[in-house]
């Protein structure tokens, strides 16, 4: 796979047993710009960013990374295109309670075989940048959720995604540190080329976007 992710989303459905979570979805994105993904509570933004970053597979239609279908990729070749293509910053983090929190922002690189040096600096300056650089030797029951999240942060770009899908990334914190959360996430993505996917329903940060998509009842209704 080249650098920089394109991604064609053609025809994709998304079933669960009792309801539908996309009902056929079609768009592409272009590698390097940003996204802003907007719409009502179980509208499907959600399953939209699982297909993007392979968490899920489309019931139907296709999810088509640089030419690459991502359906034709095993479970082992999906790990491997997550680990290294894609950074995700959930609504709700995943940091493991059983290693502090510089362990768990490594643990992308331990576990994709990249450790470097230059990864845990990385980690470093991106603490010292958004203020947790305190909290690097702590777990993170021991953090509140806002310094919580910005671990989540750190560690999903701690491997330089290509493609950074952010859910609801500062439903935990305030004002000025979302704006600050918001910025970082924009720079580092122009830095690093990367394609930036976020859902929000902060206005003030919707409304800086350029692309906007609204999602409604499984459907994508604007462009
Ligand atoms: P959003 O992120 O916009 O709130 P989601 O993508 O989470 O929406 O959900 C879209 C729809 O799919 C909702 O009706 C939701 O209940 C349903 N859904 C999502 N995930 C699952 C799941 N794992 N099992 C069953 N239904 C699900
Ligand atoms: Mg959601």
């Amino acid at each position: 796979m080249s650098s920089n992710i394109m991604i064609k989303i053609e025809n994709v459905k998304k079933f669960y047993t009792k309801s539908h979570a996309l009902n056929n979805v079609t768009v592409t994105m272009n590698a390097g710009e940003e996204y802003l993904i907007r719409g009502a509570s179980g509208s499907g933004k959600s399953t939209l960013l699982y297909l993007l970053g392979g968490l899920e597979r489309p019931t139907e239609g296709k999810v088509i990374v640089n030419q690459k279908d991502l359906s034709e990729l095993n479970d082992e070749e999906l790990a491997l295109y997550r680990n290294r293509y894609v950074g995700f910053v959930f609504q709700f983090h995943f940091l493991l309670s059983s290693m502090n929190c510089l362990e768990n922002i490594l643990l992308p690189a331990r576990l994709g075989g990249v450790y470097t040096d230059e990864v845990k600096e990385r980690a470093i300056s991106l603490a010292k940048l958004l203020q947790v650089e305190h909290c690097l030797e702590k777990f993170p029951y021991e953090l509140s959720g806002g310094e919580q999240q910005r671990i989540n942060i750190i560690r999903a770009l701690s491997l330089k995604p290509k493609l950074l899908l952010c859910d609801e990334p500062t439903g935990n914190l305030d004002s000025e540190n979302s704006q600050k959360v918001i910025q970082l996430l924009r720079s580092l993505a122009r830095e690093f080329g990367a394609t930036l996917v976020v859902v929000t329903h902060d206005p003030q940060i919707a409304q800086s976007f350029s692309n906007q998509l609204l999602m409604k009842d499984g459907v994508l209704v604007t462009q």
